[in-house]
């Protein structure tokens, strides 16, 4: 072990401390491993890597839910310089092709949840020599496939010999696809351990706290924000294999849980079976939440039925992912701000796409910037996508989100939207977010997404693709008149009525598919004046 600890480190050194405290526990395998035990098993799964021919630098993919077998292929990969790449579970073959080759990924590892995906992509997956599956039921294990835990029970408990160092590649993290394909994001083991020593430091997290993993493990939200500073920590970590709003209840009172990271989508339906269930959950000490700022009524019913205080990141793939907090005690009287920038982090708000020194005043609205010790190296095989959002100023490398945003008199960060969204429409800005919350207040609408369509006249125009049952334009129309909460330019003046609107498998609303007709949703536009 060199002085600058690699992720694989982060554990050692926790075992060292703590062999015997609770590490991992997964209640439905009816493991629970203390810190030598998941050690043990971590290497055992390291050393039958590296003779199943996996070698330092090579991707390992997983179309994984959650499990224990997630977090010990990401120590295993991870004390042996393999590239750990983790796939959504949701994800069509057609997707699963798309990044494992872009990956040029060498092993798979997938599960019977998985299995009809990744037999999808099978014939087009070239660089593939391995597949691993879960062997729950060992007759399952296709034949073409090693089984995970023969795998595990095969190799050497000692330490693997292999030399990892802090600025070796750790993973590739594929970004969401909110905005276009999925980007291969690369981040180096230092990155990381940067990124856990902020988290442990923002949750004030101790080797007491138990956490419960129930978002996807293979986003970086819960594992960076959350799986990773535990283990570092020395914390314990209880793993659910999918979210469910009442198991997770029961577990925060069967396990003492004390840190839960959710979506506000999430929280929301935690505290709605909150109300109503009869649960004890007063060990639950912070809650955790990422992605989107919380509607204040879903904040007052966390705080009611969960716990008081919550803590707010934003941040992207791109930063590990947090690289702005908002503490407990800013959350009602900074609502609806994303926060400060994290310790050792700068913020900087310019004019979009400008250079990091064309600063805007506080108030006016920018492309937020972020300089941040665990900003990843790159985008793998994409020089360009690099080279437009890393930008070098005085020494100093700023991350270009693409977000807008601006911050108040305090300094705090308010996100407005995704840059490439935004509307130009006769000179002036629009944001859509602001016209989709207008559009919302209206009981009739589940949902809403606003995007610029071209207009001969003025450029763009507003439209509204809407999913809502028994409303037409004009009523929309009215509505918003009425409620005058929006600008004449800002009104949508075109509403296309839609079953559902496209998602990427986070759930957010991919815009650049309506813009570009690509949702094959073919709807009928009904215009107003
Ligand atoms: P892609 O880059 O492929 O389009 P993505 O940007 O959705 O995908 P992520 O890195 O998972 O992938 O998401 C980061 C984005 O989520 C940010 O750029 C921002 O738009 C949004 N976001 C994250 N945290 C917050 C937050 N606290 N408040 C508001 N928006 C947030
Ligand atoms: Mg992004």
């Amino acid at each position: 072990m060199s002085e600058h600890p690699t992720i694989g480190d982060t554990l050692e050194g926790t075992v060292e401390r703590h062999p015997d405290r609770d590490a991992i526990v997964y209640p439905r395998k009816d493991q629970h491993w203390t810190y030598a035990e998941f050690d043990k098993r971590v290497n055992r799964l390291a050393n039958a890597l590296l003779e199943a021919g996996i070698e330092k630098g090579d991707r390992v993919a997983t179309v994984l839910y959650n499990g224990s077998e997630m977090a010990l292929t990401v120590y295993a990969c991870a004390k042996i310089g393999a590239v750990f790449t983790p796939l959504n579970f949701r994800l069509p073959a057609g997707e699963i092709e798309y990044i494992v080759n872009d990956a040029e990924a060498e092993l798979v590892l997938f599960e019977a949840d998985t299995r009809e995906a990744v037999e999808g992509a099978k014939p087009d997956l070239e660089t593939v020599s391995e597949y691993v599956f879960i062997d729950d039921d060992r007759e399952a294990v296709p034949d073409y496939a090693r089984g995970f835990y023969d795998l595990l029970e095969s190799g050497s408990p000692e330490k693997p010999d292999v030399r990892v160092a802090e600025d070796d590649v750790y993973a590739f993290i594929y970004t969401s696809r909110t905005t276009g394909r999925p980007k291969g994001v690369v981040h180096e083991h230092r990155d990381m351990v940067e990124h856990n020593l902020l988290c442990i430091a923002e949750g004030k997290m101790t080797r007491d706290d138990v956490g419960l993993s129930v978002m996807p493990l293979y986003h970086c939200a819960e594992l960076h924000c959350n799986l990773f500073p535990r283990i570092h920590r020395g914390a314990t970590s209880v793993i659910h294999h999918e979210f469910d709003p009442e198991a997770t209840l029961e577990a925060v009172e069967e396990h003492g849980v004390t840190l839960l990271f959710a979506a506000p989508t999430a929280w929301n339906a935690l505290s709605m079976t909150a109300a109503e269930a009869d649960v004890d959950v007063a060990s639950l000490r912070l809650g955790l939440y990422g992605a989107a700022p919380m509607p204040e009524q879903v904040l007052a019913n966390c705080r009611e039925y969960l716990c008081d205080d919550y803590l707010q990141a934003y941040g992207m793939t791109e930063i590990g992912p947090a690289g702005v907090f908002q503490p407990p005690e800013d959350q009602l009287s900074k609502q609806g701000s994303a926060g400060l920038p994290a310790l050792n982090h700068r913020l900087r708000i310019v004019e979009p796409d400008a250079d990091p020194d064309a600063e805007v005043e506080p108030g006016a609205i920018g492309e937020i910037l972020i300089a941040s010790p665990c900003t990843m190296r790159e985008y793998w095989n994409r020089p360009e996508a690099t080279a437009e959002s890393l930008r070098e100023a005085d020494g100093t490398t700023w991350y270009y989100t693409g977000d807008l945003g601006y911050r108040d008199d305090d300094g705090y960060l308010y996100v407005v939207d995704r840059k490439d969204d935004m509307i130009v429409s006769g000179g002036e800005n629009v944001y859509p977010a602001e016209v989709e919350d207008a559009l919302f207040a209206h009981d009739a609408v589940e949902e809403a997404a606003v995007v610029g369509e071209p207009d001969d006249e003025w450029g763009e125009r507003v439209a509204a693709y809407v999913v809502a049952d028994g409303v037409e334009a004009a009523d929309l129309d009215a509505f918003v008149r009425e409620s005058d909460q929006l600008a004449d330019f800002k009104r949508p003046r075109t509403y296309y009525f839609v079953d559902e609107l496209p998602k990427n498998p986070s759930g957010k609303v991919q815009k650049f598919k309506l813009r570009e007709d690509e949702a094959d949703l073919e709807p009928e536009p009904e215009t107003v004046t």
